[in-house]
């Protein structure tokens, strides 16, 4: 589920998802699950941040 930034429509689903693991900071990596979502009502494509997690590195 992720916001428009454009109007604010709520869509469910995101058409793409892929991870993304940044590099070891502090002992503690970042895993990044990132969404491309197509709003309805506006027609466009957005990216969106579906889940963050805190990995230790
Ligand atoms: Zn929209």
């Amino acid at each position: 589920m992720a916001k428009c930034p454009y109007d604010g429509t709520e869509v469910p689903n995101p058409t793409k998802t892929w991870v993304m693991i940044g590099k070891p900071l502090g002992g503690k990596r970042v895993k990044l699950t990132n969404g491309i979502f197509h709003c309805p009502t506006c027609g466009k494509n957005f990216r969106a941040v579906i889940k963050k997690e805190i990995l230790p590195a």
